[in-house]
């Protein structure tokens, strides 16, 4: 099956709903058996059947279903946010005693959990240069158990060798998990490249509509018990309408995604032409220190970039972000809409150092009319001259 025949028909079963083409939102906390003889089997299968409404629902295995083929994964968890999945993922590996190397250019939240949830438990964290390849084998300890990946990073956007990463972890037998959101099962297919755990966040292309949270790990099926456990000991479970906008939205996610990525090029290339733009972030772009990589191992560009503006004051920059019509304010991406934010990754790096000629600022680009977005911008820059 082709990619975008998979998207339609996966993880639907309209046999088993009343030939419905959706299967429906079940909201289910108690799943009731007939005979005592019942309910003592299902207790013996209690993540593969319908038993009790957080070990999951038709609704969240359809969705789970769904996300496994799309990644080529056997399996795939559901749980109730993209970090959610993130610690899911990393709690079904790490235990006290551990050692994580994790990359310098992970989502921000992540490394939060690592600092302040699991350092206390006795994991111990080293953040590795996201650039490192084949020389992470100079960071890994006799209890190094996981090594987790994000490409391109948050923010910054450096792409990582994941083959060379997961080359090692795999000789030395350490567990490997990735950071997939932005790439989506569509355009990164992580367990191809040797990565044992790839993570979504749901909440941004998947759902794509940003209106619900949602995650997701997908896993070899040797590996799902153990996420699935990690997820149930910490009560994580998605909710029965968010999961089921999860399964609705990716529907037309490939078709979001090739918009995304064609307006995202337009602008990051009229970008890269703005003299108040030092630096384009972007691994789509040839001159991008990632490109050759992102080529090599990507099908394809989603809508998230980063720029690095020329110096400027924190009045120019509120001249340009204040007026924009087309661009809201706020963290989150992935949705239909565009979206500007500014960001200083000076404040939370810690193993390589950021150097940048002026103010970051990171954009979602959505599915408008490029050149209203590219006109919005203008307009921006002109703003930020007048007060210069
Ligand atoms: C947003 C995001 C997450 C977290 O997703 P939530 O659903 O907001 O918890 C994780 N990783 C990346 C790369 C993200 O951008």
């Amino acid at each position: 099956m082709k990619t975008e025949t998979k998207i339609v028909s996966v993880g639907r079963h309209p046999e088993k709903h009343f030939g419905a083409v959706n299967p429906p939102v079940f909201r289910a906390s108690t799943i009731t058996r007939q005979t005592l003889a019942e309910w003592s089997d299902v207790r013996t299968r209690i993540f593969d059947d319908v038993v009790y409404g957080r070990f999951g629902t038709p609704t969240s295995m359809a969705f789970e279903e769904a996300v496994a083929a799309l990644e080529g994964a056997d399996r795939a968890v559901a749980v109730s946010s993209g970090k959610a999945a993130c610690a899911a993922a990393i709690l079904s590996v790490v235990k006290g005693g551990d050692h994580m190397l994790v990359t310098d250019s992970v989502y921000q939240p992540v490394r939060k959990f690592a600092n302040d949830f699991l350092a206390p438990f006795g994991v111990e964290t080293t953040y590795y240069d996201p650039t490192i390849g084949a020389n992470i084998a100079d960071l890994i300890r006799d209890n190094t158990s996981l090594i987790w990946l994000e490409a391109p990073g948050s923010q910054t956007m450096e792409m990582q060798d994941i083959p060379s990463i997961t080359a090692i972890a795999r000789e030395r037998g350490i567990k490997t998990g990735i950071d997939n959101t932005w790439a989506t099962p569509l355009l990164f297919k992580p367990l191809d490249f040797g990565v044992d755990l790839s993570v979504n966040a749901a909440t941004k292309y998947l759902v794509g509509h940003s209106d619900a949270m949602l995650g997701v790990v997908s896993m070899r099926a040797e590996l799902f018990e153990s996420v699935k456990i990690a997820a149930n000991n910490t009560g994580n479970c998605p909710g029965s309408e968010e999961v089921y906008l999860g399964l609705r939205g990716l529907r037309t996610m490939g078709l979001r995604l090739k918009q995304h990525e064609q307006n995202a090029l337009k602008a990051a290339r009229w970008l890269e032409g703005r003299p108040e733009v030092n630096r384009v972030l972007y691994p789509a772009l040839p001159d991008d220190p990632g490109h050759a990589i992102w080529k090599r191992d990507f099908k394809g560009s989603s809508g998230l970039f980063s720029t690095v503006l020329e110096p400027a004051s924190e009045t120019q920059l509120a001249a340009f972000i204040d007026g924009l019509r087309h661009f809201g304010l706020g963290a989150s991406w992935g949705g239909f809409e565009s979206l500007v934010l500014p960001f200083d990754p000076t404040s939370y790096r810690t193993a390589t150092k950021w150097e940048a000629a002026g103010p970051c600022l990171r954009f979602h680009i959505g599915l408008e009319n490029i050149d209203d977005l590219i006109g919005d911008m203008e307009a921006g820059f002109h703003r930020m001259q007048a007060v210069a």
